[in-house]
This record gives C-alpha cells, structure tokens and sequence, in this order.
C-alpha cells in the first residue's frame, strides 16, 4: 500500500535497513545515559543543524509527540496569557489545552481563507507573553507564512509555532520564531513515536526567567540533560538512530524544499485542469496552500468515489479531518513521496475518474 496520507504517511524505504542495522549493532538494547547513545545524539543533533540549517544558537530537543510539546510550551514558557490563533483543528486543540494550563490564555479564529497577516492588525496583543501560530494546519491544508514583524508585540514576548506537516519538508524561517514543534511521522518519513522541539536563545532565557521544574518535561530539565548529550527520560533510541541515518543520507533541506515545491505544482496543476471531476482546492488562495498537504473539497460521492479507486489499486489518500472529513480529501506531499509515487497516483485517476 502507498499511503498519501498526511500522517503517518508513507515511510522511507530506506527505514527498514536502518532498523535493521540498529537490531545488528545493539542500538535498540544501548542505556540513554551511555557514551554510545551520547555520541548518538551528539551526531543527531549536529546533523540536524546542518542539513536543516537550524540556527547554531537554536537548541533540539527529542520528546514524544507534537502534541506533547504544545503542553511543554504552556508549562515551561508561558508566564501568564498565550494567545492562539487558528484556522483548523490542530490550532483548535492547543488553544483549548493551552488554557486549561493558563486560564487568562486567548484564541482567535479567523477565516480559512486569510493570511495571519490579513488579520493580525485587527487583534488587541496587550499582556500576551507568548503567540502560539500553526504553520501547517494539516486539517485543512493551510500553509502560513510566520514573520515576526506581522505583530505588534512587547519586544519580550516569544513566538512558538507548530510546523508538524511543514518540518523536514520545506525550509523554515527559523529566526522569525522562537520556539518550533514537530513529530516525526509526517514529513520525516519514520514511524510514529518522536517529536521534535527546537528553541531559540529567548525562549531558554523564558524558562530560566520562570524556573518551572514542576514537570518531567520542563524546558530547563530537558536542557540540563541536552548539555550532557543525554535526555530526559529514555528515549525513542530507534526512532533518534533512524532520524540520524536519514538525516545524513538525504540532502540539505534547501534541496528538498526545490523538490517538495515541484511535486506540489504538479499536483495542483494535476487537479487545475480537471474541471470535470467536481473537485476544488479547499485552500482558494494558492499562496495559503500549504505545498506538503494539498485539501480538496467537493461532494461526498465523489469525494467516495475517488478514496476508492485509489483503494483499489493499493493506494491510499488521506481523509478529511474533523468538520471536512466527509467533503474534503488530502493528500500528502512528503519527501517520501517521489516523483515517481506521484505518476502512479496520477495514473491511476486519470484512468479511473
Ligand atoms: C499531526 C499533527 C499534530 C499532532 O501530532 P502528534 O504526533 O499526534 O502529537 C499536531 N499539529 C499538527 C499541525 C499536526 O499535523
């Protein structure tokens, strides 16, 4: 099966030899407060900030999930008000888990079809410490353009941002923000069970300003245990040795952005001239579509109807997420999606529609 879901989606097929590799060299039985696994992450994280070209100031962090790292930044670094603003289901979920940590925390949502730009001169920012953004709404296939001179903030507040379906897939503004989430099973192309937090010299400042050690996962434990090369708590050694071999093996990200960038044109291209299918970009504005998950919208039947014929022929597509899940389809455009996944795919509807 080829799954085009947009996550868990297709995995490297690389993967399986990396893991057969760490099974052969004793890397799944290694202690997480070992020299071998210190060297692991060591080299991990070195990899990352290369190929990545993650800032040398920015710090890594291995957690388990995305969704993990939304309550790390409530606990750790948010002094009293974050304010959220949202467009989808991904923006939604933290801003409601947000303010069960900080009852004074603020949302807005705004309209699928607008830019944070269009909209962040109508809001009041007074007394929010931190701005919680989602660059990839998966849900919806929303792609936002994160920069900090869009709001007119207190120069002391910090900007943390979910890039979960964007990172690893397309290049990231990585000054214009101060803190960065993501999880593994999307556009790095592992399996599922690691998430990624990436910090900015002023969001470690935050936490050592707020000294929260209240939590296994407080943003100063885990930075403690980074400058030892360990962790703070036993990892997902597998997932860390995997996402190091694919790091090293794949090129600098500013290449797999080119190429991300074309599958996507040829996707939309694709869909922009098949009037006759009853299909629409659910995201109107091309430049709001995010390139690594393309939403489409139409009617339930057809919408059916397509799942199906890729169904048929071992493919699947994602299905719509929350209130777009019965009238919308998505589809995953993934590092791991080569080219030549794309032509089947391709082939495969134009046969059948
Ligand atoms: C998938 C996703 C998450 C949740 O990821 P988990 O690994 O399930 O925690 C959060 N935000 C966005 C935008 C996502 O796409």
């Amino acid at each position: 099966m080829l799954s085009f879901y947009p996550g868990p989606s297709k995995v490297y097929p690389e993967v399986l030899g990396f893991i057969q590799e760490a099974f052969e060299e004793g890397m799944v039985s290694i202690n997480h407060r070992s020299p071998r696994f210190e060297q692991l992450l060591k080299s991990t994280l070195e990899s990352l900030h290369e190929k990545w070209n993650i800032p040398s100031d920015y710090t890594i962090y291995f957690i388990s999930s995305a969704t993990e790292a939304w309550e790390i930044v409530s606990q750790s670094l948010v002094e009293r008000k974050s304010m959220h603003l949202y467009n989808g289901a991904f923006g939604k979920k933290w801003a409601h888990y947000a303010s069960q940590i900080h009852p004074e925390s603020v949302s807005h949502a705004f309209d699928l079809q607008a830019s944070l730009s269009d909209i962040s001169g109508h809001i009041d920012f007074s007394g929010v410490d931190t701005l919680c953004l989602v660059q990839s709404e998966t849900s919806n296939g929303t792609g936002q353009l994160i920069q900090r001179s869009d709001y007119p903030l207190d120069p002391s507040s910090i900007i943390a941002v979910d890039a979960t379906s964007s990172m690893g897939g397309i290049m990231l503004p990585w000054l214009e923000a101060d803190v960065w989430l993501a999880s593994v099973q999307k556009c790095m192309g592992i399996p599922a069970g690691l998430g990624l937090l990436i910090c900015s010299p002023k969001a470690l400042a935050r936490a050592e300003k707020l000294q929260k050690r209240a939590h296994y996962n407080d943003i100063l434990l885990m930075e403690e245990n980074r400058k030892l090369f360990q962790t703070h708590y036993t990892p997902n050694v597998l997932s860390i040795f995997v996402l190091h071999k694919l790091t090293q093996y794949l090129p600098n990200l500013t290449e797999i952005h080119v190429q991300t960038l074309e599958k996507a044109k040829r996707l939309e291209d694709f869909w922009k001239n098949q009037e006759s299918f009853e299909l629409d970009f659910l995201i109107q504005n091309s430049t709001l579509r995010l390139p690594t998950v393309l939403a489409l919208k139409g009617n339930p039947t057809v919408i059916q109807h397509i799942k199906h014929i890729c169904l048929q022929n071992q493919i699947e597509l994602g299905n719509g997420y929350g209130i777009w899940k019965e009238n919308t389809v998505r589809i995953a455009n993934f590092p791991s999606h080569t080219a030549a996944d794309f032509e089947k795919l391709l082939n495969t509807l134009r046969h059948g529609l």
